[in-house]
C-alpha cells in the first residue's frame, strides 16, 4: 500500500467566519476518519494550507472532491510525496487559525504574514507540523 502525503494552498472566496471553518472541520474530521485519512488544515486572511496523509488512492479522490469545493479556488499543489510514516496521525483534520495563537506561531517560524503562495515545500511541511504540534482541536 503506498501512502502519500499531498500539501496545498488556495484562496477562500469570501472572508470564512470560525463557523465557515467549523463546518469544514466537521465533515472533514467525520469523513476522513473513515477514509484512514489524516492533516491538518491552516486558515487565515483568505489562505488555506492543507495538508493530507492516507493512501494514495483515497487521498487523490479526496484531493479532487476539496479542490472542486466552491468555498476556495485557485488551487495549487506545493508538494506530493510518498512516505513511510505519517506526521500527522494524531489529527483527522487538526487547525490552526486566527482565532488562536496564530500571529505569535507565525513570527516564531520567522515569518511576519501568512503567505502560503511564498512557502518552499519544506517550509510549508515545517510550517504544518509546528501548527500540529500547538493545534486547536476546538475549532
Ligand atoms: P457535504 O458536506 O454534504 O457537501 C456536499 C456538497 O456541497 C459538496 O460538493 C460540498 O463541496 C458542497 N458544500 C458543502 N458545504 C458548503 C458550503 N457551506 N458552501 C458551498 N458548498 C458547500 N472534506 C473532507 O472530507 N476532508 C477534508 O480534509 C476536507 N478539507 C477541506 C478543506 C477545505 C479548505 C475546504 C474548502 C473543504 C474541505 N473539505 C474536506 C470539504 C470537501 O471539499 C467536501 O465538501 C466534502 O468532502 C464533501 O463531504 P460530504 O460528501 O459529506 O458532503
Amino acid at each position: 500500500m503506498s501512502q502519500i502525503r499531498l500539501l496545498y494552498y488556495s484562496r477562500a472566496l469570501q472572508d470564512m467566519s470560525l463557523g465557515d471553518i467549523s463546518n469544514i472541520l466537521q465533515t472533514a474530521r467525520s469523513n476522513n476518519q473513515s477514509k484512514d485519512i489524516c492533516g491538518m488544515l491552516c486558515y487565515e486572511s483568505r489562505w488555506f494550507l492543507q495538508v493530507l496523509e492516507g493512501e494514495r488512492e483515497v487521498v487523490n479522490e479526496l484531493f479532487l472532491e476539496i479542490a472542486d469545493d466552491p468555498r476556495h479556488d485557485d488551487v495549487v499543489i506545493i508538494s506530493y510525496d510518498y512516505v513511510d510514516t505519517r506526521e500527522f496521525q494524531s489529527w483527522q483534520m487538526g487547525y490552526a487559525g486566527s482565532a488562536g495563537n496564530f500571529s505569535e506561531l507565525l513570527q516564531e517560524f520567522g515569518l511576519s504574514k501568512f503567505s502560503p503562495d511564498e512557502m518552499s515545500p519544506a517550509q510549508g511541511f515545517e510550517f504544518l507540523k509546528m501548527m500540529s504540534a500547538h493545534q486547536n482541536e476546538n475549532a
